[in-house]
């Protein structure tokens, strides 16, 4: 039976990197019948945060990543927090010690410091020194009895290798002589990352544990703890790393990276899926486009790469591209109505109005934002215009009779839509012996306040008579402001 499962340290957002572990995790167990499980790992209580955990279970249902158990809906295995599970690592901790394969040290964190900056001055790798090894247990309550506060140590080998059988990278050596008996209960008497998650991965039964590679080096410690308690340890697969298009670290400045951001700016959760599954696999047959069922079909992590990917938000938004492309009007409207009401656009105006501008707008835009932007004219009145444009079109030789010419025209045509508009600017154009260019700038200009919008007449058509000559009257008192016309 396939378990496997996702388990995020709620200290922050859900990054990319995270979001990409819990899908690979989700493929795995939909493809193989299996369970995905949530896990919420809180045990470093000074960096945990309530509202971090509820912003990734947030995340993760954005993108559809059902999981089939979790700490909001319960499982067999439960609970699914580790810092409700104190009494279940008690029970681990107890059996470690008293089987004599851990011990109580009572080294302070200063002694620690000081053996590490010998070791570094040295060049050696520093190697806890065993000095609390063998405390009788008379020289323990002593200690005890002082008020010192011990951490818990496992006894590791000193010599051999731990193997780690990794799915995606092969099999990886560590020599014991380069780990040492590393803590497993920190003095506030918590256990440590390696202690929880083993025992948890035990409990709860989980076959496969697919996470990022910086947890590879967690791994041989994670084995000695399977190993002295008898258990049989999970098959393992290391994600590769996510690097920055400059292959450095991955930051805040190189756009959004956590899914929050991602949702924010007008992405579709299935444009970052797909995004997410070719960070680190591809399915070997140049296909960019991968719905998730078609994930379902053709993900495995044999073919996930064990070289680190590269993050492409120019990938991204190609990606997003597309599948806005494959929305119809009313889809697209739907996803974009919550952001109309939030802007207080949508009772404003008639039925239908709404659906026009979508369908004339959105091919200017690779996010639902970017479209939103690209069509804030039709709803606001703006407040200023592009001023590379101004100085363009409103503030040149003749540019107040320019628009004078317009706003007549606007007034004066007979009906008021996009073929009756285009014939007789062209006309008035050819009858003062100027390019309609001349005329259709300063006009775009005038009535959206931008120098790019999709087709003019079409534009002004859905503005509506009244609004376009409201308009070219404020652009004739700017431009008459500027030249002294007025
Ligand atoms: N809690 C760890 C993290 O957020 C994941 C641990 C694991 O998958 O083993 O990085």
């Amino acid at each position: 039976m396939v378990r496997v499962r996702f388990a995020p340290s709620p200290t922050g957002a859900l990054h990319i990197g995270g979001a990409r572990t819990a899908l690979y995790n989700y493929l795995f167990a939909k493809i193989n019948n299996g369970s995905f499980i949530l896990r919420l790992e809180d045990t470093d209580r000074s960096r945990s945060q309530a509202d971090a955990a509820a912003g990734i279970l947030d995340g993760l249902s954005w993108l559809g990543l059902a999981w089939d158990e979790g700490p909001d809906i319960g499982g067999n295995y439960g609970p699914y927090q580790q810092s409700l599970r104190l009494s279940v690592y008690r029970k681990v901790i107890d059996a470690l010690l008293s089987a004599g394969q851990a011990y109580y040290c009572f080294c302070s964190p200063e002694k620690i410091q000081h053996e590490k900056e010998a070791a570094q001055a040295e060049k050696i790798n520093y190697r806890y020194s065993g000095a609390c090894k063998n405390l009788t247990e008379e020289e323990r309550q002593c200690l005890l009895a002082q008020g010192l506060r011990p951490v818990v140590r496992l006894k590791v080998p000193d010599s051999g290798v731990v193997t780690v059988q990794d799915i995606i990278r092969g099999s990886v050596e560590f020599s014991n002589a380069l780990s040492d008996d590393f803590i497993i209960v920190k003095s506030d008497g918590w256990p440590t990352y390696n202690l929880a998650v083993v025992t948890d991965d035990h409990h709860m039964k989980i076959s496969h544990v697919i996470r990022a590679e910086e947890h590879l080096s967690n791994t041989p410690k994670q084995i000695h703890l399977y190993n002295a308690l008898g258990w049989e340890p999970p098959q393992f697969a290391h994600v590769s790393m996510i690097l920055s298009p400059d292959r450095g670290k991955l930051s805040k400045r190189h756009g959004a990276t956590s899914v929050q951001e991602f949702r924010e700016q007008g992405y579709l959760p299935q444009a970052l899926l797909n995004y997410l599954v070719l960070l680190g696999w591809s399915s070997g047959e140049n296909l960019d486009l991968l719905t998730v069922s078609d994930m379902l079909e053709k993900f495995s992590l044999e073919r996930a790469s064990a070289s680190p990917a590269v993050y492409s938000l120019e990938k991204m938004d190609w990606l997003n591209g597309q599948y806005l492309n494959q929305l119809s009007d009313e889809a697209l409207y739907t996803m974009l109505e919550s952001e109309f009401i939030r802007r207080g656009w949508s009772p404003a105006y008639p039925p239908g109005y709404c659906g026009q501008v979508v369908a004339l707008v959105r091919g200017r835009g690779k996010t639902l934002t970017q479209i939103i932007e690209a069509m804030a004219y039709f709803y606001d009145d703006f407040t200023a215009y592009d001023p590379e444009g101004a100085a363009k079109y409103f503030q040149g030789e003749g540019s107040h009779e320019r628009l004078a010419v317009i706003k007549s025209l606007l007034e004066n045509t007979s009906i008021f839509n996009a073929e009756e508009l285009e014939r007789v600017f062209r006309a008035q154009a050819q009858s003062m012996g100027i390019k309609a260019a001349a005329l259709i700038h300063p006009a775009r200009l005038a009535v959206s306040g931008r120098t790019a919008t999709p087709g003019l007449f079409e534009v002004m058509e859905l503005l509506g008579r009244e609004r376009c000559i409201a308009r070219a009257e404020k652009a004739l008192a700017f431009a008459g402001g500027i030249s002294g016309y007025n």
